[in-house]
């Protein structure tokens, strides 16, 4: 089985933008210990900028370019040296692939990326990815880790995409708005209904919301992949999502794809 989780920064870091180090560790524990299963594990991890403000003590979130890719080449940095650290503990080894929108859109690159993937879970390492935030710009940016996360899933003809976020899964309406919104468990088919419920991001730190986890259950489940949303604050309940149990939303992936 071959599993991608993507981490967002308000699982990974406080709003202060400083690391959430029992979170972190935990994540990093029930990862190793999935990996010890014999399940393939993918990471798609947010946070340089985050880090990189906390690292940097900025006040706030910068919003000028240079600033936020300044932030961000720092914040890597230390976001990496955390992992490789944590993940070092359990005596497994990660790997750091950082790319743009570019790279997926070009296909000899996009082939790269896959078959170094691969490669790398052949080797038994866990593959680190995020955008290359340093580079990316405007007009070349995937924008998001959630259809990033999507975009390697896929790639990497994964069985199963977990997103961890700072919300138990998909509701019927924001619940930081509307208070009689309640959790939708199982989605088979994201028609135009789903798709309208995706409100934006509630947190200072989260970008996309629930709008970009809806795109990416669209890309995962046209290639046959499941997609689930789960609380980055329970990092115990992987182990109930990998084994099939209801934990958050799950779309399910069409078959015979
Ligand atoms: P992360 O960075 O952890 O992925 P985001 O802030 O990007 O988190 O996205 C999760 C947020 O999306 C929730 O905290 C909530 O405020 C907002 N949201 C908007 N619409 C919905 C909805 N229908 N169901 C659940 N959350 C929603």
């Amino acid at each position: 089985m071959k599993v991608v989780v993507k981490i967002g920064t308000s699982t990974l870091a406080y709003p202060s933008g400083r690391l959430n180090i029992r979170r972190t560790e935990e994540i990093c524990k029930i990862i190793s210990d999935l990996k010890n299963s014999g399940i393939e594990i993918i990471l798609v991890s947010s946070g340089s900028i985050g880090m990189g403000v906390g690292k940097l003590s900025l006040k706030n979130r910068p919003s000028d370019m240079p600033t936020k890719q300044a932030a961000a080449a720092v914040g890597q940095c230390e976001l990496m040296y955390t992992y490789d650290r944590l993940f070092s503990e359990y005596n497994h080894t990660v790997a750091q692939i950082l790319i743009t929108a570019a790279d997926i859109k070009h296909e000899d690159r996009h082939i790269n990326f896959s078959n170094t993937l691969n490669r790398l879970l052949e080797m038994g390492v866990i593959p680190v990815i995020n955008e290359n935030d340093t580079i990316a710009t405007e007009e070349i940016v995937i924008g998001d880790n959630d259809t990033l996360a999507a975009i390697v899933a896929t790639s990497a003809k994964a069985d199963l995409l977990i997103l961890l976020s700072d919300i138990d899964g998909l509701y019927t309406a924001n619940p930081s708005v509307d208070k009689s919104a309640v959790l939708i468990p199982e989605v088979h088919e994201i028609d135009d209904r789903i798709m309208a419920l995706g409100g934006g991001s509630g947190s200072s730190l989260g970008t996309g919301g629930m709008k970009t986890k809806l795109v990416a259950a669209r890309i995962c489940t046209e290639a046959g992949c499941d997609m689930v949303i789960a609380n980055g604050s329970e990092p115990e309940s992987l182990y109930d999502i990998v084994a099939g149990r209801s934990v958050g939303t799950r779309f399910y992936g069409k078959k015979g794809k």
